[in-house]
């Protein structure tokens, strides 16, 4: 099949009508994702009916025809399938053999495709600064700028297949006022901008001298004031809280390895968080740190450059979550902090950390820890030929997942740990309508995420380059 030439002015043209009311980023919407059941089949289909007797609107329903559909909750493969979109919400997903098209619907050929669920990527910073050129050349960036430039980054992301992102701290290194993140999840919510699902935690929350500290900031020390600064995120929107609870790559000095939040703050903030709904995501490349935190209650660990076989073990025992962000510590995205103006000292630091954490990873996946991508890299920047997204998946795969595994680490997974898999996540009567379509089968190879020629979200095609 030929390759169209990218049709920018397919681009966010809305096929349907309806704006969507999902707003993930409110704490109060963990509850409704928890305590909201998918919406039943009869009712959607009296929906239908009232719609199709009721006033015309075009191009309300959607039916992408003749695509290969991957069910990554039973790893199953439905063929030549027609999957229905009314709204922004799937109602039916069938063969083609077995399907009757409705009246008065848009039709999408995906034939010779293989259609996945939008991909999730759990560890996004939109407004990352990184040292160097980058930062100096940003070093004068105003709020407002910072909010534009994250827009253009929302849009890149979804064109680049990812529909749901979180965002474990809005800005590196974090900082007051911020929440560009939270006020940019409700201008796409509102379509007033264009870009991913944002599942944010705010601000992340430092210790003085903890990664991420800035010299001249207020940072949170103590349990009391963690405590109140959790609350402040989720007062502001996030339904997650970001801890950083040991050194990091990013900040000069400091041990990646040991633990810096002591045990009693790390407490705490999950306990704070807990009690609102919130989730608790913690950054940790050390052991030590990772087993309190495990101990603790934190909900998911992010890199985990130096975690060992017994604490991976604890945190398969507790359910926690790895978010791997494999790609930042290997060779192949050198190039990119080349191109930033990372110091030498950053490199060295990355390149200290690479062949530990890769192990981490294999340990992680035999021992059978839930995984979530993240990437700490935007989704949608280029490494190794393909995006950061697709070649995280591509490593997971090198460390021991099958191709089906790493998919489901990038939609149904993600998914999972953020409590939304009753609607995200995966393709089926009820869930929202974000789609993607790629020229080969995922599950046999997971580079098939390298070609992608449909983006869908919520019943809207924001890309298409189908045949
Ligand atoms: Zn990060």
């Amino acid at each position: 099949m030929g390759r169209k030439p990218f049709d920018a002015r397919g681009i966010g043209a809305p096929l349907l009508i309806y704006c969507t009311d999902f707003l993930p980023t409110g704490g109060v919407a963990i509850f409704r994702y928890a305590h909201k059941p998918a919406i039943p089949r009869q009712y959607l289909l009296s929906l239908m009916l009232l719609l199709v007797v009721g006033e015309a609107r075009a191009l309300d329903r959607l039916a992408i025809v003749g695509g290969h559909v991957v069910d990554v909750v039973r790893g199953e493969i439905t063929r030549d399938a027609v999957v229905v979109v009314q709204g922004d919400r799937i109602v039916s997903v069938e063969s083609g053999a077995q399907a009757v098209l409705p009246d008065d619907v848009e039709i999408l050929d995906a034939t010779g495709t293989w259609l996945i669920p939008g991909l999730m990527n759990m560890h996004v910073h939109l407004g990352l600064k990184l040292p160097g050129k980058m930062s100096a050349e940003l070093a004068n960036e105003t709020e407002a700028e910072l909010a534009l430039r994250m827009a253009a980054y929302a849009r890149e992301i979804l064109h680049a297949g990812v529909t749901t992102i979180r965002s474990p701290g809005n800005s590196w290194p974090p900082r007051a006022p911020g929440h560009e993140d939270l006020a940019l999840s409700k201008a796409i919510a509102a379509g007033q901008a264009v870009g991913p699902r944002i599942f944010s935690a705010g601000e992340a929350l430092v210790i003085t001298g903890g990664h991420g500290s800035v010299a001249g900031q207020t940072h949170n020390d103590g349990p009391w004031e963690l405590t109140r600064a959790a609350r402040r995120e989720i007062s502001a929107g996030a339904s997650w809280v970001k801890i950083m609870i040991s050194g990091g790559v990013a900040t000069e000095g400091g041990s990646i390895a040991e633990a810096l939040m002591t045990p009693d703050e790390i407490r705490a903030v999950v306990d704070a968080a807990h009690r609102f709904g919130a989730r608790v995501a913690a950054h940790s490349g050390s052991p030590g740190a990772t087993r309190i935190a495990v101990d603790a209650g934190v909900d998911s660990i992010e890199h985990g450059y130096f975690l060992d076989r017994p604490v991976l073990r604890a945190m398969r025992r507790n359910g926690t979550w790895l978010v791997p962000t494999i790609v930042v510590s290997q060779p192949g995205t050198r190039p990119f902090f080349e191109k930033i103006g990372s110091p030498d000292w950053y490199l060295e630091r990355l390149e200290s950390v690479g062949r530990q954490h890769w192990e981490a990873l294999e340990t992680a996946i035999a021992e059978g820890v839930n995984i979530a991508l993240g990437t700490d890299q935007l989704p949608s920047e280029p490494n190794d030929g393909t995006t950061a997204t697709a070649r995280e998946a591509q490593y997971y795969v090198a460390a021991g997942m099958t191709p089906l595994q790493a998919l489901q680490s990038a939609t149904i997974e993600p998914a999972r740990m953020l409590g939304a898999d009753a609607e995200l996540g995966s393709i089926g009567p009820g869930k929202y309508a974000d789609i993607v379509a790629v020229a080969a089968d995922p599950t046999a190879d997971i580079k098939a995420l390298r070609d992608i020629r449909l983006v869908v979200k919520g019943g809207h095609v924001f890309r298409s380059e189908l045949d």
